[in-house]
Formats: structure tokens, C-alpha cells, sequence
């Protein structure tokens, strides 16, 4: 087995075992592998491995990866044993004049944290024919420089966002911060959490409003005990 493999397969053994003792579906939990700046011939392996649901941070390089997969997918052609199609997931942040470049190629776009850029991605979106997933990003730490609206303010964004006709709003996003401190870090899922479970039950959402996506190589365990749905892991799979 290779190295990549071995890695994988402990963040699933971890995933499963953590659910088991905490009395979770494992199931229920995706977890997305982040690519940043990882070599296209390491991305091929990790999606011969049977991954599907891939990450970047960044635009321009979620643009370059998605082609050079789609290229690579393609080439192989029908008889291959990676599979026909994997899934990009946005979790950075998005500046509003790169909206375009990455709609089609997204399934999800978890890094949406204003009125504005909710807007933009809703109006090219209905211009393309197409209804993008986005989950809200929630400052949960109120560190000043992070990206993500305020969590006072995240119910009334939900609302708004919910009258864009061309968006499913699937659920929240959050990062914790980097501490070694894991109560600060629980503290922030746990904020999360519980701003997800209040927003669904304002009933201002649909049945739809269903993901939690938080946790990353090193607080994902923290992640899934506290109700993450999706996990964005990286490092834990690509380094050391
Ligand atoms: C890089 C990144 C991750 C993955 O981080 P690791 O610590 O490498 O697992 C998750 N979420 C976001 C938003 C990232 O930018």
C-alpha cells in the first residue's frame, strides 16, 4: 500500500471509530481531500483511491487542477477504474470578480460570507443555468482577520440569501482557529453547531439546509464529535 493510501485509509479509520464511540452514522459524514499544491500525478492517485470529492482554495489553481483531472478522466476512457467524474469543492475565499470562472466547475462553494458576493454568485448562476450549493462561512472564532460573517449577524444573511432563486443554501462552514488550545477549538464547533441547528429550526430554510462542514487535519476528530458533515482534510494526507 502506498503512503497516500495508508493515510486515507487513517483518516477513515478515525472517522469510523470516532462515530462509533460517540454513536454516529459514519455514513453521514463526506470527507473532502485538499489539493493545494499537491502534484497532478499525487491528485490522480488519491482519485484512483476511490476519492470523489476534491478541495482548493484558490481559483486560479482550482481552475488549472479541475482541467488537468478532467483531461486526465477523459484519457482514460470507459474501461478505467478511477471514476467518471469528481466533484470540486471552493473552500476559500471568493472575491466577487472570480465568480465566474469557477461556477460550472464547483459542486460546492463552502466560503460564502456576504450579502454581496451571495448576489453575484446568485445572478451568474441564473445566467448559466445553474444552482449552485453554497454553505455560509461562520466567523465562529471572531478573530477580526478571518473571513466569514459574524455569528450575530449569520441568521439574518441566512434569510436573505434564501429569497436567491438561484442558490441552495446547503449549510454552514466554519474554521476553527490554529491553537493547540482544543477547548477553544471545540468552543467554535460547537457555536456552529448550534447556530446550524437554530437556523433549521427558523424554518426560514428548506429540508436542504443539511451539511456542517468543519474540521481539518488537525481538529477534525474534534469536528465530527461536535456534528460535522463534511471535513476538509489536507495535510494529514499529503505530509510528514
Ligand atoms: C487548507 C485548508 C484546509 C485543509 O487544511 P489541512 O490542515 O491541510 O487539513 C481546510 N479548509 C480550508 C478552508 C483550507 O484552506
Amino acid at each position: 500500500m502506498t503512503r497516500i493510501a495508508e493515510k486515507i485509509n487513517k483518516v477513515k479509520d478515525v472517522i469510523n471509530s470516532t462515530c462509533a464511540r460517540i454513536g454516529r452514522d459514519a455514513s453521514r459524514i463526506k470527507f473532502v481531500v485538499v489539493t493545494k499544491s499537491v502534484e497532478i500525478d499525487t491528485i490522480k492517485e488519491v482519485i484512483g483511491l476511490g476519492i470523489t470529492e476534491l478541495g482548493e482554495n484558490r481559483v486560479q489553481q482550482l481552475k488549472k487542477v479541475s482541467a488537468q483531472v478532467d483531461e486526465i478522466l477523459k484519457r482514460e476512457g470507459d474501461n478505467s477504474p478511477l471514476p467518471k467524474k469528481v466533484n470540486w469543492h471552493m473552500i476559500g475565499h471568493l472575491q466577487r470578480n472570480k465568480v465566474r470562472g469557477i461556477l460550472g466547475l464547483t459542486s460546492m462553494i463552502h466560503s460564502v460570507d456576504t450579502l454581496r458576493l451571495a448576489e453575484e454568485i446568485n445572478s451568474s448562476a441564473e445566467k448559466m443555468d445553474l444552482c449552485p450549493h453554497i454553505l455560509l462561512q461562520v466567523n465562529t472564532s471572531e478573530e477580526p482577520q478571518k473571513y466569514g460573517v459574524p455569528v450575530g449577524a449569520s441568521m439574518h444573511l441566512a434569510e436573505q440569501i434564501e429569497t436567491l432563486s438561484n442558490l441552495k443554501l446547503a449549510g454552514l462552514m466554519t474554521m476553527a482557529p490554529l491553537t493547540h488550545n482544543k477547548d477553544v477549538i471545540r468552543a467554535c464547533f460547537v457555536r456552529a453547531r448550534e447556530l446550524f441547528i437554530e437556523i433549521q429550526g427558523e424554518k426560514i430554510v428548506g429540508p436542504n439546509f443539511t451539511e456542517l462542514s468543519m474540521g481539518m487535519s488537525s481538529d477534525y476528530q474534534i469536528a465530527i464529535e461536535e456534528g460535522a458533515t463534511i471535513l476538509r482534510i489536507g495535510s494529514a494526507i499529503f505530509s510528514g
